[in-house]
Parts: structure tokens; C-alpha cells; sequence
């Protein structure tokens, strides 16, 4: 049977920030009732979770603050095949949801609030957590606000974003059915979502600065055998153009110093993440990228106050990982408040 011919229409419906996952908004009971809790937990991704069920299943007095929707990162994913016990993998979703119920069923209060910054006492073990119209003072803070995406600083880049530049395949690849779309970095994300968005372009380029992947393997070589997927080696993305919705972007060959024009519909940028870490106003030690500084047990250098997920300064940026570190922040989280 002839299937009847597609047309790229791109937008159809897409509004900025059109998010899926609008169900997993934290469900807290209305607004903070007490402005004391011995602990706070800034997050909710999947260490922010992790040390909500722990903490919570101790029976700690301890409330989690995010500021949008649960699951961190993970609400930009497709779904999971390498975090233990899912040997189908599992959709991102139901992973996040799992996740909240688990928390939840052992009475993790999760409150929709923004901490603004953090305040310390030197001489005291109390600390403030700021919030847009109250104060909450606590024994101890576990961080875990994440991180977010790297923008590549191109004209256009802002203007066209949510018109046709995306930092979320899940979010947008649905309003590209049929189109050309084009996916800019080289590394885990960048490979696994542009695998993903063949489900719905006709063509996907891949537009790395280098001639070779920083993807892992298994990733790049289910990349290599999709006939759908172009890459486009040692270039980067000077411009994107367009006037209400993309329509191409100038690309500057990084060897030959070339440029050129290619149209495409779309530009999904996945060139790695920031720190979340702009409201700790360096009340904690950074990195030079400002990472949150742990040792193993996820002490930052503030006794009473740990990090733990994409907010710290590490190699290996894994749901499994941060879910451990997590754990050991709530477990030390414990244990600090219980000797004080
Ligand atoms: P990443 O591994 O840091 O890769 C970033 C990519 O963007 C690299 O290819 C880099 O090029 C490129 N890049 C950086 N700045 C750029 C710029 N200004 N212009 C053009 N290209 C630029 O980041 P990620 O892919 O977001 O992954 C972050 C972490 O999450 C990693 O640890 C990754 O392993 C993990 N992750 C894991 C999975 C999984 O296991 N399923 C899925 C997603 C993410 P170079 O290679 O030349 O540096």
C-alpha cells in the first residue's frame, strides 16, 4: 500500500517551553506552613529524589523545593535503557513518576517553591534558605538543583528558540514530522536524541565541531547504521536564520575555514550543561565552571550542607550516579543532624 506523502509543517501547535511532563508538577499541600524544617532538600531530579525517600523514610522533618517539574534533566529524555532494573529500559516519565510516588508514599513533602540563595551563619549550625516571599532556616541543605543546557551563543540562537531551536528532543521533535532537523555536539546527548528525532525528520544532521564522536560506542554505532542520520564533521553553527521559524543556519568548516548556508527546520543544541548553581552565590567552593566541590561523602566545604547529581563538580554524569549520591548525601545528612 502507498503510503500518502508527508509534508514538513513544522510548529504545528508548538508553543516555547511546551512541555510533557505538566503531571509531574510537584504536589504539595498549598504553601510552606512552618519556617523551620531540620532539613531541606534543594530539587527534585533523581538525586534530590533519592535523598527525599531516604531522609523521609527516616522519619527526618525535611521538605524538597523545586521550582518546576520533577525529574530534573530526566523530564528531557525519551526514555532510560541503562539504569539497572529495567532490562526493556523505561520510559523517562515513568521513571520521574516512580520515582516521586516512591518519595512520596514515605511522606516527602515536595513543595513548588524557588530558593533564591542560601545564607550562612558562622556561628551557629543554622542556615537560611531564601525564597521569593518567606524565609526557611534548617540545620542542613542537601543541593541538588542539577543542571541545565549549554546555549552555543549564536545570532539567532535566542530569537528563534521555540520556533525551530529546541534544547529538548522529547519537548519538540513531534512538531518536526517530515522535516529537516539538525542536531549540534557530538557527545551521549546529542547522538541519543538525534537517534531519537529520526522517529520524526526526514533527514537529521549532525553538526560535531571534531571528526569523531565523544558518544559512547553503542550509542554512536546505532547512530552510524541510521540511514536517516548525516553528520557533518569539524563544523560548527555561526548563525541561525529565519524569520518567524528557522529555515537554515551558516556553518563554518573549523579546518578549512569555509562557510556556507544549509537549510534546515529545526536546530536542537545539546553541547552539554551548566551548573545550576548561579543562587548559592559562591556561599559554597566552586569549580572554575561553578560545579559545587563534594569529597565522597558529598560534604561541600559548609559542614551540615551536601551536594549531590549534576550539581557537583564530577566525570560521570549518569541518573544511576547521581541516585548514589544522593543516597550518601542523605544518609551524611542524617548523621550530621543527628550529633548536633
Ligand atoms: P558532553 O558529553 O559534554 O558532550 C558535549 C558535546 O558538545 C561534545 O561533543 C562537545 O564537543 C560539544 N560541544 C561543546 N561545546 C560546544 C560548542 N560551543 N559548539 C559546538 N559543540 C560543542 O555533554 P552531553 O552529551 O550533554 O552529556 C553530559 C553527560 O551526561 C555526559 O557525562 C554523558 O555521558 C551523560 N549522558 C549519558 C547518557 C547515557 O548514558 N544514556 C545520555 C545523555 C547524557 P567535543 O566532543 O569536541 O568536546
Amino acid at each position: 500500500m502507498l503510503e500518502a506523502p508527508r509534508t514538513c509543517l513544522p510548529h504545528a501547535g508548538t508553543a516555547p517551553g511546551a512541555s510533557l511532563y505538566e503531571e509531574l508538577l510537584p504536589r504539595g499541600e498549598g504553601k510552606l506552613t512552618s519556617i523551620y524544617h531540620d532539613l531541606i532538600i534543594l530539587g527534585g531530579g533523581p538525586a534530590g529524589l533519592t535523598a527525599g525517600l531516604y531522609t523521609a523514610r527516616s522519619r527526618l522533618d525535611v521538605v524538597l523545593l523545586e521550582s518546576k517539574a520533577c525529574g530534573g534533566q530526566l523530564t528531557t529524555y525519551e526514555s532510560v535503557e541503562n539504569y539497572p532494573g529495567f532490562p526493556e529500559g523505561i520510559e523517562a516519565s515513568e521513571l520521574v513518576q516512580r520515582m516521586v510516588d516512591q518519595a512520596t508514599k514515605f511522606g516527602l513533602n515536595i513543595m513548588k517553591e524557588t530558593a533564591l540563595h542560601v545564607e550562612i551563619h558562622s556561628q551557629k549550625p543554622e542556615k537560611t534558605v531564601v525564597l521569593k516571599d518567606k524565609a526557611i532556616r534548617c540545620n542542613s541543605i542537601i543541593v541538588a538543583t542539577g543542571a541545565h543546557a549549554r546555549k552555543i551563543s549564536v545570532e539567532g540562537e535566542e530569537r528563534l528558540t521555540g520556533k525551530g531551536v529546541s534544547y529538548c528532543a522529547t519537548c519538540d521533535g513531534a512538531f518536526f514530522e517530515d522535516c529537516i532537523i539538525s542536531v549540534v555536539g557530538g557527545g551521549d546527548q546529542a547522538v541519543e536524541e538525534a537517534i531519537y528525532l529520526t522517529k520524526f525528520g526526514r533527514q537529521v544532521n549532525i553538526i560535531h565541531r571534531r571528526n569523531e564522536l565523544r558518544a559512547t560506542k553503542v550509542i554512536q554505532e546505532r547512530a552510524f547504521n541510521n540511514p536517516k542520520i548525516k553528520f557533518i564533521w569539524d563544523t560548527v553553527v555561526t548563525s541561525i536564520h529565519g524569520d518567524e521559524l528557522v529555515e537554515s543556519v551558516t556553518l563554518k568548516n573549523v579546518k578549512t575555514g569555509d562557510s556556507s548556508e544549509m537549510a534546515t527546520d529545526s536546530v536542537f543544541i545539546f553541547v552539554g550543561t551548566l551548573p545550576s548553581s548561579e543562587f548559592l552565590n559562591n556561599a559554597l567552593s566552586l569549580d572554575k565552571d561553578g560545579f559545587v566541590i563534594v569529597n565522597k561523602e558529598m560534604e561541600t566545604n559548609v559542614p551540615g550542607i551536601y551536594a549531590a547529581g549534576d550539581v557537583i563538580s564530577k566525570r560521570l554524569r549518569q541518573i544511576s550516579s547521581s541516585v548514589g549520591e544522593g543516597a550518601t548525601a542523605a544518609f551524611n545528612a542524617e548523621k550530621y543532624l543527628e550529633s548536633l
